[in-house]
């Protein structure tokens, strides 16, 4: 008989307290951290939502592995056995270990970019984009119009968009292009997954232009069991053997070993190119360490190597998936707007929806941030005008194109319980909306201010006063 009930298929062996607090504590603490989640002690953190990033439960095998991790110079045993896992996944005879995923992609597109060089992608991850702009290049995101409707439901809605690609290709000129960069699953976009038929395209006009194609594959064995569910034709195949079909279209493959490795820090660049491994290794020996350890220790190979392999269990998938689906579906009953359908690794809601009183410059999301932690303790992370406002000469700001909020799911660390407290605490959000105001930015850096910017309240108007405001 088919159970209602999916539950998680670990039993747990190490706990880590909760350290509760009430919800007056909360306020104070919140105040304190200048009204910005980032500036909170994660001790004063009832459940962190804030990032799927380095944030995983490491199993027993993953631990015990570390154990026997070789932390000799050159050559570590540790090292041989995560080449011969990351090869063995992704065909690719080349390998660099990196202590995180930008790291990797300060490497790559350090030799591959440059002024007058084109990137194109479904989404570039922040990151990525960084990295590529950081040598004098531009990237563009190529994403359908109709994905950037938030409620629209699309199986692959992470895709690229072929015409725009084509277009953009024959604009900049093919020789221009320093690569095509696919993002799987596409963070950026809510999570959302790429087909293989989408990549599969994507390679074919790459070969017709002679353009390189890199795979971002941080989230390789969520978009394979998106694959799984919603292609014709790869129901009876595994979700590895799903990834392999993937990787094998692609020229390069970096990855954030934080997210789908399943442990707290890492990264990789995998390559078929041995002239471009050899630039890539010698950026790798000035900046991360040998070719054999990169960032890494011989334990956090091990660890890796290990966790590369978990991902792919059927039983962990569907449970990670599921899970983060039963929390989007939970919300979505109960008329929490969110972006639709739910991703992988994390669930959105649109905050200007929610408080349609606060106007996009006191930052909607912002407040219901504040508000999640406030009522439940619950940190989540803006991403909306505080993540990508910017101001014009006169100073006036330019809202985002969204004011979106993200409660993104660590990987086995949370129960259903958890959960189930998340979607409770939203009965209070939603019937307490109309009583909540915005926020006004107290302080703020040059760049990347949702990080340590400071805020206050923004003052409540009455009626009368509106009008002249
Ligand atoms: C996290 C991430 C990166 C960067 O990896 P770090 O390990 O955080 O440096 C790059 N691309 C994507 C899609 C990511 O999600």
């Amino acid at each position: 008989m088919k159970r209602k009930t999916l539950i998680e298929p670990f039993r747990i062996k190490v706990v880590e307290p909760i350290h509760m607090t009430t919800e007056v504590y909360r306020e104070e603490a919140l105040q304190r951290a200048g009204y910005n989640p980032f500036l909170l002690h994660s001790d004063d953190v009832i459940i962190d939502l804030l990032t799927d990033s380095g944030t995983s439960a490491m199993s027993d095998r993953q631990w015990s592995a570390m154990m026997v991790g070789d932390e000799s110079y050159a050559g570590a045993r540790s090292w041989e056995k995560l080449f011969a896992e990351v090869s063995d996944l992704t065909g690719m005879p080349y390998v660099l270990p990196t202590h995180q995923g930008r790291a990797a992609e300060r490497i790559l597109y350090g030799i591959l970019g440059g002024k007058g060089k084109v990137f194109l992608s479904n989404t570039h991850f922040d990151t990525t984009r960084a990295n590529i702009e950081f040598t004098g290049a531009e990237a563009y995101d190529l994403m359908p119009d109709e994905s950037y409707d938030a409620a629209l439901y699309l199986p692959f809605k992470g895709n690229i968009d072929l015409e725009k690609l084509r277009a953009s290709i024959a604009m900049h000129g093919a020789e221009n292009i320093a690569a095509v960069i696919m993002t799987v699953t596409n963070n950026s976009a809510g999570g959302q997954p790429v087909s293989m038929q989408n990549m599969r395209e994507v390679r074919e006009i790459c070969d017709k232009h002679h353009i390189l194609l890199v795979l971002d594959g941080c989230r390789i064995a969520e978009n394979s069991f998106f694959i799984h569910e919603r292609e014709a034709g790869y129901d009876k195949k595994n979700y590895r053997e799903i990834a392999r079909e993937m990787l094998r279209l692609a020229d390069v493959f970096v990855m954030s070993a934080k997210k789908d490795a399943l442990v707290n820090m890492g990264g990789l660049l995998a390559l078929r190119s041995s002239a471009m491994t050899e630039k890539c290794t010698n950026l790798l020996i000035i900046s991360e360490g040998f070719a054999t350890y990169g960032g890494l220790t011989g334990r956090d190979m091990e660890a890796i190597a290990v966790g590369l392999r978990e991902v792919f269990d059927e039983s962990y998938l569907r449970y990670r998936i599921r899970s983060t689906t039963y929390l989007g579906e939970h919300l979505k009953e109960k008329g929490v707007p969110v972006v639709w359908p739910i991703g992988g690794h994390a669930v959105y809601i649109d905050a200007q929806k929610i408080y349609p009183h606060i106007p996009a410059h006191e930052f909607p999301g912002q407040a219901l941030v504040c508000e999640l932690y406030k009522r439940g303790g619950i940190r989540c992370v803006e991403i909306g005008s505080v993540m990508f406002g910017k101001y014009d000469d006169q100073g006036n700001m330019l809202t985002a194109r969204n004011e979106l909020v993200r409660l993104a799911i660590p990987r086995r660390v949370y129960t259903q319980s958890h959960i189930d407290y998340v979607v409770e605490v939203f009965d209070d959000i939603l019937s307490n909306a109309s009583t909540v105001s915005g926020f006004k930015i107290e302080y703020e850096p040059p760049f990347l201010r949702h990080f340590t910017a400071r805020f206050k309240p923004a003052p409540v108007l009455v009626d009368s006063e509106k009008q002249h405001a």
